[in-house]
């Protein structure tokens, strides 16, 4: 894929992603008395801290964020740049082949080409 297509597709996850979390961050608000503020803060001292009152805050924020469709969005996102910066994005992670732009288009962080991503779910659903 071509570098100005990357920074296209690069500019769009991080928008979706910040739409994201700022829809996460207002939901637990509501929610937890806790909040992370900032998903790329610093988690590691967050943590460090948290172990000494024990985890259960944490992994019921973690939990909180992951059960919600927001937060798994969030992550395939993350993961998404991760490809970008790698140079593997716009690729199926099955087949191999280009994504096409009009699904790149539609979903930014789209891991597999339409073939497979329907081939998968028809095999989930077929258990
Ligand atoms: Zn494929």
């Amino acid at each position: 894929m071509r570098k100005p297509d990357l920074k296209k597709y690069e500019k769009l996850l991080l928008a979706k992603k910040k739409a994201l979390l700022e829809e996460i961050a207002a939901t637990m608000k509501a929610q937890v008395s806790t909040t992370i503020k900032d998903s790329t803060g610093d988690i590691s001292s967050y943590s460090y801290h948290m172990a000494d009152l024990g985890t259960d805050a944490m992994e019921r924020e973690l939990a909180f964020m992951f059960a919600s469709k927001s937060g798994r969005l969030v992550y395939h996102i993350d993961e998404a740049l991760q490809r970008i910066e790698k140079g593997t994005y716009g690729k199926c992670i099955k087949c191999g082949k280009p994504i096409s732009a009009a699904r790149l288009q539609a979903v930014p962080h789209a891991r597999m080409c339409i073939e497979c991503k329907s081939a998968e779910e028809g095999h989930k659903s077929g258990r």
